[in-house]
């Protein structure tokens, strides 16, 4: 495959950042570099604002008409299906997930995100309201303006087309920073977009650490909007910028998912569904099922059939398409996760299953890992791991699993497993998440908002009715006909 881009990409040009330095990208899977791509510092940020602001304020994005808007998005996600081998390419080298992964779900996923809010822009309307006979107002939805999109490193091409596709179906111009473990898909998108004719200024890529690239974009004065998805106590910062100016936030942050099996539950579905909730993508997955809460009368027996089938798993050279798992994106995280792994056990969890963490530079590989006889309060029930870490607890009465699934802080998704569709809803409705499965399912699809309930997150991202409330203003005109009296006196 060619090089890949290594500059900014700002107001349709690639820049070198004005301090000169470079970052260099890692292959996690080997250690190796991968790649050098420059610095954006607080002057990138800035004329990166700034080719957002003129293009918004001044260029034909957000005038343009909305089915000529549409049509770009549509010839990029066509691009993207067109590049699928290289894109899938630079996201397993960039960060260790398996080829069969990026191939399978995160670049077909960009397509269709890009595909699907192609459709978008010419929907957008607004309303009109007729309580008042001598008086007609009206409500537009525009453009909001410049948004600060940051984004994290489990889905590096997937959280971009995340945040872009609805952001520029409602018209806005935007800056985005990928995270600077994971670039190299980001700026290839800017390539991919740049190629199929979007105006300059629309979409401006920018790469960087948090402290020096993300903290001046999200503060800058001239950003209308952050949209943030990554760590909640990055978060938590991001209210913080957002006071700068009085921004708009929307916030995605992480998950502590809850998986609660009932006796009636059919097995096989449940010992699948559990396995690749919690180790798929290696457990680096704001969604992933990371809490296993089982009856006590069929723990035994699921216990010994998830473990036998774990042990099964195919875990090795990312870019091998046989290899269902591959390793974590980063050495830092590894650690991260052993951390919370040696925390576990020394607060009385019992490991049932885990592998041979190898030294060397190999070393982002964590094996899966499976807790038994763990409790609420533990650390490991109650704190976002994001690796291959699995912690069962055990109920004995659905008020018990209710109440156990929701003793945690965070409250992205929660997952059902049973044949009983009365107590699956009853269920389903007393657990405090913005996504419940019931029995399987729960991928990411374009037209369905994903909500953040506790500390998971503030606003919804996706779904087209909740894509406009966060990305457009409302503007209300009031055109009064004439007869409508003063209430002062003449
Ligand atoms: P992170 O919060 O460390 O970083 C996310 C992004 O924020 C990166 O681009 C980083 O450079 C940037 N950043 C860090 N500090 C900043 C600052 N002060 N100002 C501006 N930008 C800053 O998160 P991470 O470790 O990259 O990602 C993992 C997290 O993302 C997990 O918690 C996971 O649950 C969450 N996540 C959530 C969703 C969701 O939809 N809710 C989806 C994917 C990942």
């Amino acid at each position: 495959m060619k090089r890949w881009p290594d500059k900014n990409y700002i107001n349709g040009n690639w820049a070198g950042g004005s301090s000169g330095r470079m970052w260099t990208v890692t292959n996690p899977a080997t250690g190796d570099a991968l790649a050098e791509v420059s610095v954006a510092d607080a002057s990138d940020v800035n004329l990166a604002v700034s080719a957002a602001r003129h293009a918004f304020d001044e260029g034909p994005w957000p005038r343009m008409d909305p089915l000529a808007r549409g049509r770009l998005l549509f010839l990029l996600a066509q691009k993207i299906r067109d590049r699928l081998e290289d894109f899938a390419m630079t996201d397993t080298l960039n960060v260790g997930k398996p080829i069969r992964d990026t191939r399978g779900f995160d670049v077909p996923c960009a397509a269709d995100l890009f595909e699907s809010y192609a459709g978008l822009p010419d929907k957008i309307s607004g309303k009109c309201f007729g309580t008042l006979p001598d008086n007609v107002t009206m409500q537009f939805r525009e453009p909001m303006g410049v948004i600060a999109a940051i984004v994290p490193w489990n889905f590096p091409l997937t959280n971009a087309a995340i945040k872009l596709a609805p952001i520029l179906a409602c018209g806005n111009t935007v800056v985005l920073k990928p995270s600077e473990v994971s670039p190299l898909s980001a700026l290839m998108l800017a390539e991919a977009a740049h190629e199929v004719g979007f105006p300059p200024g629309v979409l401006n890529v920018i790469h960087g650490t948090g402290a020096e690239t993300g903290a001046p974009l999200v503060r800058h004065p001239g950003v209308d909007k952050i949209t943030f998805t990554g760590r909640h106590q990055t978060g938590a910062q991001m209210l913080e910028a957002a006071k700068i100016g009085m921004k708009g936030v929307m916030l995605e942050l992480g998950g502590k998912t809850p998986s609660v099996v009932f006796p009636d539950a059919p097995v096989e579905n449940v010992v699948n569904g559990v396995i690749t909730g919690i180790f798929y993508n290696l457990g680096q997955v704001c969604v992933a099922g990371s809490r296993l809460l089982v009856h006590e009368s069929q723990h035994a027996d699921l216990m010994e059939r998830i473990v036998a089938k774990v042990r099964g798993l195919r875990q090795g050279d990312p870019t091998d398409p046989s290899m269902q798992l591959g390793c974590l994106a980063t050495a830092q995280h590894l650690s991260t996760v052993h951390r919370y792994v040696e925390q576990a056990r020394k607060e009385g969890a019992r490991c049932v299953l885990t592998g041979k963490i190898p030294d060397g530079p190999q070393n982002c590989f964590y094996p899966p890992t499976l807790f038994d006889g763990v409790t609420p309060p533990m650390t490991v029930a109650r704190e976002e791991v994001f690796g291959p870490v699995l912690s069962v607890l055990t109920y004995r009465t659905e008020e018990e699993a209710v109440r156990m699934a929701n003793d945690c802080d965070f409250g992205l998704m929660a997952n059902i497993w049973t044949t009983d569709g009365t107590r699956a809803l009853r269920v389903a409705r007393q657990l405090r998440a913005g996504r419940v499965t019931i029995n399987g399912g729960g991928a990411l699809r374009p037209n369905v908002p994903v909500f953040g309930y506790k500390m998971s997150g503030i606003g919804a991202e996706l779904g087209y009715e909740e894509t406009v409330h966060e990305y457009t203003s409302s503007k209300a005109v009031i055109y009064a006909l004439g007869t409508e009296k003063s209430p002062w006196p003449e």
